[in-house]
């Protein structure tokens, strides 16, 4: 049976996140994006109320959320603003390695210190030379006595200047292309080196650096999962984290749809009120079925994950749709606004903004198609064992 009837847990947490976005972060949204400025007092608010970090299990000092779960605040909390929700919810992205990878050990001491205090973790796969095709990369990772040696420079990497550890993709076989990568967990003080801060054209309050790994040393079981096999837990990560984008463009779509639907019923040219158009109408009809389909990929993508069940497909169809959308929605917004809608005084020029993003990172929008296509093209058992949280 197809339900999607929320619990009421699943309700009033969505109802918490909501609030929390109306009251703490859509107040200073705007001035945040304008100055760049980080937003570490709404980090620490919602660390306290536990708006962070859902995904953590009990035995690691979380509340062990579900993926579904996490979609619904993801949409609230980006609703508010995309940037600071991506600040609040990168750390998802990078503990998803971790939760499917690592010792019992590594996840006590790592990702047990996010639920001890409001701290941030970093994902680091992207370098210069290595974008979507990851096999490119130059970091490498050399075994020399009890230790692994890291060398290398990571970039676009959200909430690095400001990280406690990293999840860092290195090469162990420079040969062997993306099968000669393996993913380690870096902490900050292991001599970790912020290089450049990025000026960004939307998403503004999030952080975004590059990171260089300058010969740092790391213990032998700081390797998560198998040596080579870091590329799979990167492609593994994605399965469980692209819902989750899919919601933040749901929630910059909606906030966008939101605001076009009252400024269509104010603003009166030809003696009546814009959305009295057909034209307009037309346009509010088209990026509300947008938003509603937008939602529905993301909570089903979410909720095989919860089934324990494969979703690659779904993920990336959901992640592909609800970013384009939110591009589109938030450009439809601008164009009921009209020339206001240029202005920055206005609100929806920023969302058009922040909206770009959701079609570039977690594989961009042609990456997505990528995966859609292949998986169309040789499908595979859809009751595969789930990629979700070890
Ligand atoms: C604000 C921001 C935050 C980010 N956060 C992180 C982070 O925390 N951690 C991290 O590791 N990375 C992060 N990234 C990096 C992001 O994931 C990459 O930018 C993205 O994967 C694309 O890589 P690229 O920029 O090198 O583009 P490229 O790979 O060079 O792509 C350029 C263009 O070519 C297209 N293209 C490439 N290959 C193909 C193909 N085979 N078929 C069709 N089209 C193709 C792309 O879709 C794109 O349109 C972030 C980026 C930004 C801007």
């Amino acid at each position: 049976m197809v339900d999607f009837t929320l619990t009421e847990e699943q309700q009033s947490m969505r109802e918490m996140a909501h609030e929390f976005a109306e009251k703490e972060i859509r107040p200073v949204a705007w001035d945040y994006d304008r100055d760049g400025t980080w937003p570490q007092e709404i980090i620490d608010k919602a660390w306290e109320l536990g708006l962070m970090n859902g995904h953590l299990l009990t035995e690691y000092g979380g509340p062990g959320l579900g993926h579904l779960d996490g979609a619904l605040v993801e949409e609230e909390l980006s609703w508010g603003c995309s940037g600071i929700a991506t600040t609040l919810t990168c750390n998802g992205l990078a503990c998803a390695p971790i939760e499917l990878g690592g010792s019992d050990r590594i996840k006590k001491d790592y990702l047990g210190r996010l639920s001890e205090a409001p701290l941030l973790a970093s994902f680091c796969l992207t370098e210069p030379d290595a974008g979507s095709d990851v096999s490119g990369m130059k970091t490498t990772a050399v075994r020399k006595g009890d230790k692994w040696v890291i060398n290398g420079s990571k970039c676009f990497i959200t909430n690095g200047e400001y990280a406690n550890w990293y999840t860092v993709y290195a090469k162990t076989d420079k040969g062997a292309g993306h099968r000669g990568i393996s993913c380690f967990i870096v902490p900050r003080d292991a001599g970790v080196l912020v290089d450049k801060h990025e000026d960004k054209m939307g998403q503004r309050a999030s952080n975004t650096a590059t990171i260089t790994f300058p010969e740092v040393e790391v213990p032998l079981d700081h390797l998560i999962g198998e040596e080579n096999h870091g590329f799979k837990l990167a492609m593994m990560t994605f399965d469980v984290t692209r819902p989750g984008v899919a919601a933040m463009a749901t929630g910059v779509a909606r906030a966008a749809l939101e605001f076009a639907v009252q400024y269509s019923k104010e603003r009166v040219q030809f003696g009546v009120p814009i959305a009295m158009h057909q034209a307009i109408q037309f346009m509010i009809a088209d990026m509300a079925t947008k938003v509603y389909l937008a939602r529905l990929a993301t909570w089903n993508s979410a909720s095989l994950l919860d089934q324990g069940r494969r979703n690659t497909l779904e993920s990336s169809h959901a992640k592909r749709y609800a970013g384009d959308i939110a591009m589109e929605v938030t450009t439809d917004a601008v164009q009921v606004f009209g020339g206001y809608g240029f202005i920055k005084e206005y609100k929806v020029e920023k969302l058009m903004r922040d909206a770009k993003i959701l079609q570039l990172y977690e594989g961009t929008a042609q990456i997505q198609r990528l995966v859609i296509a292949r998986e169309t093209l040789l499908p595979r058992p859809a009751q595969q064992p789930a990629t979700t949280k070890a």
